[in-house]
């Protein structure tokens, strides 16, 4: 069985605020949301980023983002939202499980500050 927290989440095995699931993903708020909508998109299937994805991802990937609007529409997020994904240490990524932040709903700044 894997450690991982969001297979733990996908098993049930730790508690989640479900936004969506199906056989094959889940959507759960974020437990520390940057914005006043901020759930994650997750496949239920391991893989540790978007790095580790191949060609045989490439329908779940694309199913992850078909649904991504659908669901920020449903939680309200009629004028937009935003999408990230971490990959790696060095894109930030702290949980190493694919996820897709979906975030909106307050003032969004712009992603990149420029200096
Ligand atoms: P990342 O930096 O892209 O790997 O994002 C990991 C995200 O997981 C962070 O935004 C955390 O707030 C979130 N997170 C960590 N633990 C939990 C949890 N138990 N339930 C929901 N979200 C979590
Ligand atoms: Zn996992």
């Amino acid at each position: 069985m894997s450690d991982c927290l969001f297979c733990k989440i996908v098993r049930g095995e730790i508690p989640s605020r479900k936004v969506y699931e199906d056989d094959e993903m889940l959507a759960f708020h974020d437990i520390n949301p940057v914005a006043p909508v901020h759930f994650m998109l997750v496949p239920k299937l391991h893989l540790d980023s978007l790095a580790e994805a191949g060609n045989e991802h490439a329908a779940l990937l694309g199913r992850m983002m078909l649904l991504a609007p659908r669901l920020a529409k449903e939680q309200g997020l009629h004028n937009g939202f935003r999408t990230v994904i971490n990959t790696g240490k060095g894109g930030g990524q702290e949980v190493f499980h694919l996820h897709i932040h979906i975030i909106g709903g307050g003032n969004i700044p712009p992603m990149v500050r420029r200096n």
